[in-house]
């Protein structure tokens, strides 16, 4: 064990993740690759955790960050006008296609959902939330009460009363041999008779949902399905949010949001991660109506500073001006389908999906078809022997979660896939 690891574990909690069996320590990044302490070069395919958009030493944000540091003046977000929080919000309120649409920033996904359920909960003075199973949304309280696998919930102290709905897996015996229609029927019946017998929907605030399911692996709800749960919503007044903190910004490659995808203009959106390129920003996206509904406090100290919205400015200019989502949308492309082909011959791949540069691969047992952990941790030590940094996930821990810069090469794009079906083949056995 390095020094470092032994005293990382002796003060920092047993649960904080870290990857490898010898977890490596980053020192330095430039575009889409990083270096550790040892030396050694990787190509990022998960952008930190998504966080790093536009990869790494970027001179756009770290020239505007420098900008606002020269000023002296990197304090509170409220109290105080602060002009590139005036500017980043008008940016993304006109993104979001939502009328007359306002942004409260905040420093991280957490609390942008916290931020989003309040604002539902007051506006429909309700007290009940429906969520997606096998949703990940954070590590707040509010946010582990939606956080729909008990694995992945930082507490199991719900404040509030959560109802899962399915969508984007069908482990359920009886969902499992649906075709799409059939399963976004069953899907509709539940959520139907869930409100009409077992709460009230004037208690329910809203339905939140990931567009695809980070954490959960990169799954994906079927075309139709999020439109079929909104109609029954709109009947009763129920707010929809999208959490976006993994699937915006063009990520996916077809629309900016992941929401888009499924043809409904959500309520309330949440963002984080990539937002200011490795600097801490989020918030929430929505209806002014809804969002002015908030009352009785007016301030998150750091939500929305000056050196958070100044990065935040820098990297969504960066992300319209280069077209990032069309560049998302070739190199993803490129990567899936080279990972489908691959996938023809390697047993241990049981599936590959995604969309832009979003996308995964689980690993089974070829024998029996069921989810093996022990092979994707396998092959993220394998990936990051070769020199590739990837993500581990989903419901089973089995999965391999990608998502490079959108920034990447064509040449990068091609040459990460070439690593990570090597590292694949080397656990296939
Ligand atoms: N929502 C989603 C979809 C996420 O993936 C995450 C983080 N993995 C969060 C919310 C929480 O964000 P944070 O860790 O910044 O609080």
């Amino acid at each position: 064990m390095s020094d470092l690891l032994a005293r990382h574990r002796a003060v920092i909690p047993s649960w904080v993740a870290l990857n490898y069996s010898e977890p490596i320590e980053i020192i330095g990044g430039k575009g889409c690759r990083v270096t550790d302490s040892q030396g050694r070069s990787y190509l990022d395919f998960f952008a930190g955790i998504l966080t790093n958009m536009l990869g790494y030493d970027v001179a756009e944000v770290r020239e505007a960050v420098e900008r606002q540091l020269a000023t002296g003046i990197y304090h509170t977000s409220t109290l105080y006008l602060i002009r590139g929080q005036v500017e980043l919000a008008e940016k993304i309120a006109k993104l979001s296609g939502i009328s007359g649409a306002k942004v409260f920033f905040t420093n991280s996904g957490s609390e942008a959902n916290e931020t989003a359920l309040a604002a539902a909960l007051s506006a429909r003075k309700a007290n009940q939330v429906l969520a997606m199973r096998n949703s990940y949304h954070g590590r707040t309280f509010g946010t582990v009460a939606i956080t729909g696998n008990a694995s992945w919930k930082a507490s199991s102290n719900d404040p509030f009363g959560t109802h899962y709905l399915h969508g984007t897996d069908r482990q359920l015996p009886a969902y499992r041999n649906l075709s799409d229609a059939e399963f976004i029927d069953a899907c509709v019946e539940d959520l139907r008779a869930l409100l009409a017998a077992a709460i009230h929907p004037a208690d329910v605030g809203a339905l939140i949902a990931e567009p695809i399911q980070g954490v959960g692996g990169f799954t994906m709800a079927p075309d139709g399905l999020f439109r079929a749960y909104k109609e029954v919503l709109d009947e009763h007044g129920i707010l929809f949010i999208s959490d976006e903190v993994q699937t915006g910004w063009g990520r996916t490659g077809e629309h900016f949001w992941g929401i888009q995808a499924h043809r409904i203009t959500p309520d309330l959106m949440t963002f984080a991660k990539g937002l200011g390129n490795g600097f801490a920003i989020g918030g929430v996206v929505g209806r002014g109506d809804v969002l002015d509904g908030i009352r009785g406090n007016g301030i998150s100290t750091f939500g929305g500073n000056p050196i958070s919205t100044a990065a935040g400015n820098a990297t969504l200019d960066y992300v319209l001006s280069h077209d990032l989502q069309a560049n998302a949308a070739a190199c993803g492309d490129i990567i899936i389908a080279g990972l489908r082909t691959a996938a023809n011959e390697l047993k241990t791949v049981a599936d590959v999906r995604g969309k832009g540069l979003m996308f995964a691969v689980d690993l089974a047992d070829p024998s029996t078809g069921k989810p093996a952990p022990a092979l994707a941790a396998k092959a993220l030590e394998a990936a990051k022997e070769r020199g590739l940094l990837v993500g581990k996930g989903g419901l089973y821990g089995s999965t391999l979660r990608m998502a490079p810069p959108l920034t990447l090469s064509e040449a990068e794009a091609r040459e990460g896939l070439g690593l990570l079906v090597d590292a694949l083949r080397a656990v296939d056995a």
